[in-house]
């Protein structure tokens, strides 16, 4: 049987809850408190203080579909079948409550009994040193044992520096040769899109010293995390997220405005792919505050707008049309996140200035950009000077990994170091100057011509990423 997204997320949240779970909404892409992390990637990642005893939890268990961003995934994006820079996670969280036997037997009766996918299909991976999880698949849920992987640290052990860690255990669908590899040895854990890692069960049930010693937890917990559109992709029997139900509309949406037709041209595909995965990630970021700037964050944000809008270019579009697409993310996640239509307006207009801003620019830049390659490439040379990369990125907007991704289409690269040493010393510059013209203000932005009520909200992040320098 075939279930659209929005459907999986609530079986998913309703049968946690028929086990006690308290279901929360997702928490905010932006961390709140934590200095460790940028964006949040886990639903774990907003509960931390609930694991490392800090806070209080309403309840030892709890259940959330969160949202999430993982920018160190932007390569695999469009590449591969899985992976999104933005994508929803499912958990289910014990804190010092249930451990393995729970999580275990839950997780299985969800796809064997709930979704009611084949037993044949599924395999479990273990951490190599964790018997008693292996164990409890084999003899608790008759997994049989050619269905048992026992893997790594690498892969199966969870662990952040010092802090709470264990060792965890995956459950992966194998989709069917058509989706393997040539590598003779291809099997669970292989790169390729045949066997895809669905949900990942984290038993922490250590300390993990700063020496490095693992000290048992007397009330260890489970942390567990399956990505909502991977189980989509299983579930609706289709080749990747870009094919799930809320993610192909706004895909086809991309075609539209594009007027070009999916699996026609690989080289399409990627930009296909590429803009529809971006401006989700776009779009939630900004709902939850974020603008664009050139730090953190709002750098984040600036980079997956630009690198979509410029994907528009390459396709053919003309003008802006983000937020033509924007509309549809809205229209297909607002019932399960009502933030986006409550700041419907606000949204729309952050994402069409600051594509107006770019749009400005790109042209003249990209013709800029070409002449350098030119230029490059008739001195014989590899590299483009830093100091133009820079100048690009100063004058045009263009953030440094645009430039180095139409760079590498040509085989052709920039000096990282050199780039960051003469942002620094532009840094340095500007700081100088407003000094001793004893400016005391931050930089005005463009973002400040946003209407009050719309904006007012926001103040806190502008003023946590610093100054937002448009
Ligand atoms: P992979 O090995 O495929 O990159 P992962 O091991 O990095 O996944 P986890 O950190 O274990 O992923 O996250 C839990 C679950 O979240 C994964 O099992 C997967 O279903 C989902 N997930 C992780 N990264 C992505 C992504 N970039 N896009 C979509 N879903 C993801
Ligand atoms: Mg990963
Ligand atoms: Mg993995
Ligand atoms: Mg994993």
């Amino acid at each position: 049987k075939s279930y659209g997204l929005n459907e999986l997320r609530k079986m998913y949240l309703d049968f946690f809850e028929s086990k006690d779970h308290l279901r929360a909404n997702s928490f905010s892409l932006v961390p709140h408190n934590d200095k460790s992390l940028l964006l949040i990637n886990s639903g774990m990642a907003p509960l931390k203080p609930y694991f490392t005893g800090q806070e209080t939890p309403p309840s030892k268990r709890m259940t959330t579909c969160q949202k999430c961003i993982r920018t160190g995934d932007i390569e695999n994006v469009g590449k591969t079948a899985r992976h999104g820079t933005f994508f929803e996670m499912l958990g289910n969280f014990s804190f010092g409550d249930y451990f393995k036997e729970e999580a275990i037997a839950w997780a299985w009766e969800f796809f064997t009994q709930v979704l009611e996918v084949p037993k044949e299909l599924l395999y479990v991976s273990v951490y190599e040193e964790d018997d008693e999880a292996e164990k409890i698949w084999h003899e608790q849920e008759k997994v049989p044992m050619n269905h048992i992987v026992r893997m790594g640290k690498k892969d199966n052990f969870w662990e952040h520096g010092a802090g709470p860690c264990g060792p965890c255990s995956e459950i992966y669908i194998d989709r069917g040769e058509q989706y393997g590899c040539d590598d003779p040895n291809c099997a669970v854990g292989c790169e390729c899109d045949r066997y895809v890692e669905i949900w990942n069960l984290v038993f922490t049930q250590f300390e993990a010293t700063p020496e490095g010693e693992y000290i048992p937890l007397d009330f260890p917990n489970i942390d567990t995390g399956m990505g909502l559109e991977r189980l989509a992709v299983m579930m609706q029997g289709v080749e990747s997220i870009f094919d799930v139900d809320t993610i192909r509309a706004l895909r086809d949406e991309v075609c539209k405005i594009a007027k070009v037709t999916y699996k026609k041209d690989p080289k399409t595909d990627i930009s296909i792919r590429l803009i529809t995965d971006h401006i989700r990630s776009v779009t939630f970021m900004t709902s939850d505050g974020i603008l664009p700037s050139n730090e953190g964050r709002g750098y984040v944000l600036r980079r997956l707008l630009r690198r979509a809008a410029r994907h528009g270019k390459l396709l053919g579009i003309e003008g802006a049309f983000l937020a033509k697409l924007v509309e549809v993310v809205i229209e297909t996640s607002k019932e399960a996140y009502p933030e986006l239509s409550d700041k419907e307006a606000y949204i729309y207009k952050v994402i069409s200035i600051e594509e107006e801003r770019f749009a400005e620019t790109i042209d003249h830049g990209l013709s800029i950009l070409n002449g350098y390659i030119e230029e490059v490439k008739e001195a014989g040379l590899t590299e483009l000077d830093a100091e133009k990369a820079f100048t690009l990125y100063d004058t045009y907007g263009f953030p440094l990994d645009l430039t180095l991704e139409i760079l590498s289409e040509v085989g052709l690269n920039v000096d990282e170091n050199k780039f960051k040493a003469a942002m620094d010393e532009q840094r340095h510059r500007a700081r100088s100057a407003r000094e001793e013209s004893n400016y005391m203000g931050a930089k005005e932005t463009v973002y400040d011509q946003l209407p009050v009520e719309l904006s007012s909200t926001f103040i806190g992040y502008e003023h946590l990423e610093g100054k937002s320098t448009v």
